[in-house]
């Protein structure tokens, strides 16, 4: 059985590097050591490598990366540059970033990239509505199947799926229930098993994110067998984060 995870999205916060150091530190402090539990933090990219350097327990992650290495395109910031300064996971195809324009065509470039740069990619997919007729299904099925569109078997074995149902996330949002999940999470599995074989398929970690929290997250992982989270808001909360960190160590 392959370890939990945790991973925290700092998005856009906080506003310094300094401020971004003891955020950073006091989290590492409060972690315990025994590794049970692998647990990453993506904060903005300039913050990556001076924050990559504070902790050994934990790993440092971008929240998107360009699929060229190299060349002329202003403002991007390339896979393998990342890599080169320590990220070692990749958050791709947030739903905030598909708000602003970028279609399951450019996730999977950026998908393939990771791969091809030794990233561990975590891929989030997620509706952003429900309806009766159970539409929804179909729309995970389509974004998942695009996003992994020429991706081997043999590439996936670090391949992260987080399922982030968009109407679930950020202020205000409640989460889905563990029950929500884990049905998703065993119609993703069949999916992926379809595509990528029982076996490569089956290894492939499902984790949840939507409004997870330190009094929702043993559920997901009792009732919702989640292999771990996607945390917004409670990843800038060192406490929060931690006590998520502990229960999926017990677990
Ligand atoms: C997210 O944006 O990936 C997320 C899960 O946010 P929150 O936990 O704040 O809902």
């Amino acid at each position: 059985m392959s370890k939990k995870i945790v991973i925290g999205n700092w998005k856009m916060n906080p506003l310094t590097l300094k401020e971004a150091e003891k955020l950073f530190a006091g989290t590492a402090g409060l972690i315990a050591g025994d590794k049970k539990v692998e647990v990453v933090v993506c904060p903005p990219f300039l913050y990556l490598e001076k924050l990559r350097k504070i902790s050994k327990r934990i790993s440092v992650g971008a929240q998107n990366g360009f699929f060229e290495d190299t060349g002329a395109f202003t403002g991007e910031v390339s896979l393998e540059m990342l890599y080169d300064i320590g990220a070692r996971y990749v958050i791709l195809g947030h739903s905030e970033r598909r708000a602003m324009g970028e279609t399951d065509m450019d996730v999977n470039k950026k998908v393939k990239s990771a791969i091809k740069a030794s990233f561990t990619p975590v891929l989030c997919i997620g509706e952003s509505a429900r309806d009766e007729n159970h539409e929804y299904l179909n729309f995970i099925r389509k974004e998942l199947e695009a996003c992994l569109a020429g991706i081997s078997r043999n590439s996936v074995s670090k391949l992260i799926i987080a399922y982030e149902p968009i109407w679930a996330i950020g202020e205000g949002a409640h989460s889905a229930t563990p029950e929500e999940f884990l049905e998703m999470s065993i119609f993703i599995k069949k999916i992926l098993s379809d595509k990528f074989g029982v076996e490569a398929g089956g290894k492939i970690r499902i984790i949840y994110g939507g409004s997870a929290d330190e009094k929702n997250a043993g559920e997901f992982l009792k009732i919702g067998k989640a292999d771990g989270f996607l945390l917004g808001r409670a990843s800038l909360n060192p406490k929060k984060f931690n006590k998520i960190i502990q229960i999926a160590g017990e677990i």
